[in-house]
């Protein structure tokens, strides 16, 4: 086999926040830049992206700065972070957003003509940055405009099979295009991961079909290390009904603009149950959190706004109760507050249009005059490719990884609005160092042998035929045996069944076989997606089983409370020398004195 070669010195494999941004910034530096996505220019994932992007800029409430940023996503990720990503993220947050303004970002005003911010779960102060519920479309837009107009090379509709090495680094990737279903390869001095979660592993997601872990995957495949893998988050708010809709997000800011919870009996459960290390920042009395959400400095905020790992267990307890709606969740109110709000009708459809659409188009039901149905819903990977704070690098030489790929900022749990922050800090700082790598080195050279190998591999389920197991059934079997088995609340009985039917599973999927043409056949696609999403259910079933606590977003039954020992390291899951899945440990490095500071000032 002969493939056509694409020569590039930054490949950045995705086209979402994180991905555009590293690309721009690789651009910047004077590096040829190919960038390739699964889907359009323009339609990745980020652009779902509803509530907003934290950034300590206190426009709102002017108490807000870097170090009650920094000190809120440690306490959010239950001092797992990596703690320079925290540090960096805080402080250059506001430039990044300001630097999205000067290139075209419309977001919404303060009365002064500031760019406003306003609550999310677990931030101390109004911190989103925000434009309605569409941020992500914004930031997507802004970015995508600016890298069309530097130049950057985009290759649409194409996806990586696998990364290629030369040596002891990175050197290039093999794609395939959906349109003709035939291969390219990509040779590059320095690449760049931003290929997004993996929420397709589970039943009931909040995320697009893009979200089949095929970065981390890459990245494993190729050598490098993945960290924190048992940290998946379930949302606590995502549509319960209609059936088909079953995992669409409801966007926290609901709850930040005053929206509360509520079980059956219409009682407000959230104020049953106050983790100590918030107590002293959560409202006392329903009539405290109101005056929050509506911007009264000297109120905390309402339990409904406590971490998303807490509210989703919470609504998880409520449902098993017995409490729960008639769909299997709680209501979310947002009606309420026309006891409040004079025009509230109005001030609803304004601060939250797509939800509102939301649910008149596909519930049909008014959440101007109704309370939703929503429960948890898997949303957001904490874990992904271990990468260096500063320079976003890999354990693999001139392999980097940026965005949702990437691991290491938001530890146990990510607050929300911290993930779009963290594309524009992280991708630009991917894209300079992978830039700084790609001038460093010279071009690698391309080992044909692998580039054919990994073609042939990913053509292998044409040669099956209709003889072959059914994709499709694989992947609907696993994505419930893993929402039943590694969901939100786990144990360790489950967990080992989960990791003898993955095995089963994967024996399924090496005799996956597709039908008709290499042309958009999405029965092959889902073939090749097979192998990364039994890769990364593997490694957060194997890090689950051993993670013999419950932390952050990681909920055992067996093991209900915190252990101090597992406080200390990281789980790194990385390929054998014969192939087989490896778990380790690799401890944190103590905080600096100033930052630990920081924490203690902010607690
Ligand atoms: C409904 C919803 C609302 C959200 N709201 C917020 C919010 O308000 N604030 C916030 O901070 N976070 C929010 N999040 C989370 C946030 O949107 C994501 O974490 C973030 O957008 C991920 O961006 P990314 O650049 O890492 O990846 P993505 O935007 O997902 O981009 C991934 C890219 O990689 C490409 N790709 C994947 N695999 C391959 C492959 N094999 N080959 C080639 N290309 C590939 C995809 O096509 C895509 O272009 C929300 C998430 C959801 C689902």
């Amino acid at each position: 086999m002969q493939f056509p070669t694409i020569d590039t010195d930054v490949l950045v494999i995705g086209a979402g926040g994180a991905g555009l941004r590293a690309a721009i910034e690789a651009s910047a530096q004077g590096c040829k830049v190919a960038v390739i996505t699964k889907s359009l220019l323009g339609k990745a994932h980020t652009v779902m992206a509803e509530g907003g992007m934290a950034a300590a800029m206190g426009n709102v409430d002017d108490r807000d700065n870097w170090r009650v940023h920094f000190a809120d996503t440690m306490r959010g990720g239950q001092y797992l972070n990596n703690w320079r990503m925290a540090e960096l993220h805080a402080k250059e947050a506001p430039e990044r957003v300001h630097e999205l303004e000067a290139w075209g970002a419309v977001f919404d005003r303060t009365k002064d003509g500031r760019i406003l911010q306003r609550n999310f779960g677990g931030h101390r102060y109004p911190r989103l940055a925000h434009v309605g519920d569409r941020t992500g479309l914004e930031m997507i837009r802004t970015l995508q405009d600016h890298g069309v107009h530097r130049g950057l090379d985009v290759y649409m509709e194409h996806t990586v099979v696998s990364l290629l090495a030369d040596g002891g680094r990175v050197a290039g990737a093999v794609a395939y295009d959906r349109e003709r279903g035939r291969f390219k390869v990509f040779r590059a001095k320095a690449i760049v991961i931003a290929t997004g979660g993996l929420g397709r592993a589970f039943k009931i997601t909040s995320n697009s079909w893009e979200y089949t872990g095929d970065g981390y995957a890459l990245a494993y495949d190729a050598g490098a290390a993945l960290q924190d893998m048992e940290f998946v988050q379930f949302h606590p708010t995502g549509m319960v009904w209609p059936p088909s809709v079953k995992g669409i997000l409801v966007t926290e800011g609901v709850r930040g603009e005053g929206g509360v919870l509520r079980n059956s009996e219409g009682r407000r459960f959230m104020f049953d149950d106050i983790p100590d290390n918030y107590k002293n920042q959560t409202a006392k009395d329903e009539e405290e959190g109101w005056r929050y959400t509506q911007g009264d400095k000297s109120a905390n905020r309402p339990p409904e706004l406590l971490t998303r790992d807490h509210v989703a267990r919470c609504i998880n307890r409520e449902v098993k109760a017995g409490r729960g709606s008639p769909h299997g969740g709680v209501y979310l109110d947002i009606a309420w507050i026309k006891a409040k709000l004079p025009g509230s009708a109005e001030h609803i459809k304004r601060k939250l249009p797509s939800m509102y659409h939301q649910f008149k188009q596909l519930a049909n039901l008014d959440i101007t005059t109704t309370p939703m149905e929503v429960g948890p819903t898997t949303h957001y990977t904490m874990g992904g490719i271990r990468v260096d704070g500063d320079t976003q690098m890999s354990t693999l030489p001139g392999l980097f990884a940026a965005g949702e790929a990437a691991a290491g900022l938001h530890g146990a749990n990510r607050l929300g609005g911290n993930s779009l922050s963290d594309l524009i800090v992280f991708g630009k700082r991917a894209g300079e160092f992978a830039a700084k790598f790609a001038k460093e080195h010279g071009a690698p050279s391309i080992d044909e042998p692998q580039a054919e190998a990994a073609a042939t591999r990913a053509l292998a389920p044409f040669e099956r035929g209709a003889e072959g197991e059914n994709p499709y059934s694989v992947q609907y079997e696993l994505q419930g045996m893993m929402q039943e088995l590694v969901g939100i609340v786990r144990q360790e009985s489950e967990m080992r069944q989960a990791l003898d039917r993955l095995r089963a599973l994967r024996a399924r999927a090496d005799r996956a076989g597709v039908t008709g043409h290499r042309e958009y056949n999405s029965g092959w696609h889902t073939a090749i997606d097979l192998h990364n999403l039994l890769t990364v259910s593997e490694a957060i079933a194997m890090a689950a089983i051993e993670r013999k606590e419950s932390r952050g977003a990681h909920f055992r039954d067996d093991y209900p409370g915190k252990a101090d020992e597992f406080s200390t390291f990281n789980f790194i899951v990385q390929k054998g020398s014969s192939g087989e899945m490896t778990l380790s440990r690799a401890p944190i490095t103590p905080l600096p004195p100033e930052l630990a500071k920081v924490i203690e000032e902010n607690k």
